[in-house]
């Protein structure tokens, strides 16, 4: 299997380039903030629960989103691999995804660290508000995301990079042109 985290702030591009990279290597997308939206306007139990953590910008709770995360891993036996985007977001969601995949024998082969400036994510989501409508989108509650990423998403990389897994590829400029440079990581791993 090939298993990808695609990790980065808010805005960094993520589920852009997780769509061109479903298509070439055949994974299977869990972005988990799809999943919770999903959920929302479904008006699941779940999606009720989460609601108002999502529209205030905070994460949610780490047994909560780990649950989620592995029943939908579960649907999915036939899967290649994986591209988790969104998820891990806390050193425990990191340590829990390591166990649960353990027990399958499987484990994550590359982490993409998606390089881009606060500057540059502030102003993207700011454009993205107008058409997206996502109430998280909002000013305030966009610096509410931020903030979380910098105090507790962050550490998720030094976990990883003590496994040597974390490639940093540049997330500004030409889509096509990131698109290649997380190929190019990729293939790498795919041929060591
Ligand atoms: P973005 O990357 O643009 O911030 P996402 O779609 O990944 O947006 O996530 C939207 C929201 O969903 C987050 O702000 C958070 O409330 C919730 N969420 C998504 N993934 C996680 C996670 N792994 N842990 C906790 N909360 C999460």
């Amino acid at each position: 299997m090939l298993n990808l985290v695609l990790f980065g702030p808010p805005g960094a591009g993520k589920g852009t380039q997780s769509a061109k990279l479903i298509e070439k290597y055949q994974l299977v997308h869990i972005s988990t903030g799809d999943l919770f939206r999903m959920h929302i306007k479904e008006e699941t139990a779940l999606g009720k629960q989460v609601k108002q953590i999502l529209a205030d910008g905070l994460l949610v709770p780490d047994q909560v989103t780990i649950d989620m995360l592995e029943e939908e891993v579960q649907k999915n036996p036939q899967a290649k691999g994986f591209i988790f985007d969104g998820f891990p977001r806390t050193v425990a969601q990191a340590q829990a995804l390591d166990d649960f995949l353990a027990g399958k024998g499987e484990s994550i082969n590359l982490v993409i660290k998606l390089d881009v400036t606060e500057d540059e994510i502030k102003e993207r989501i700011a454009e993205r508000q107008k058409i997206s409508g996502r109430v998280d989108d909002e000013a305030e509650k966009l610096l509410k995301r931020i903030d979380e990423y910098f105090t507790k998403t962050i550490h998720v990389l030094p976990y990883y990079e003590g496994q040597g897994k974390v490639s940093v590829v540049n997330g500004i400029g030409n889509i096509e042109a990131i698109f290649q440079n997380l190929c190019q990581e990729i293939d790498a791993v795919i041929a060591s």
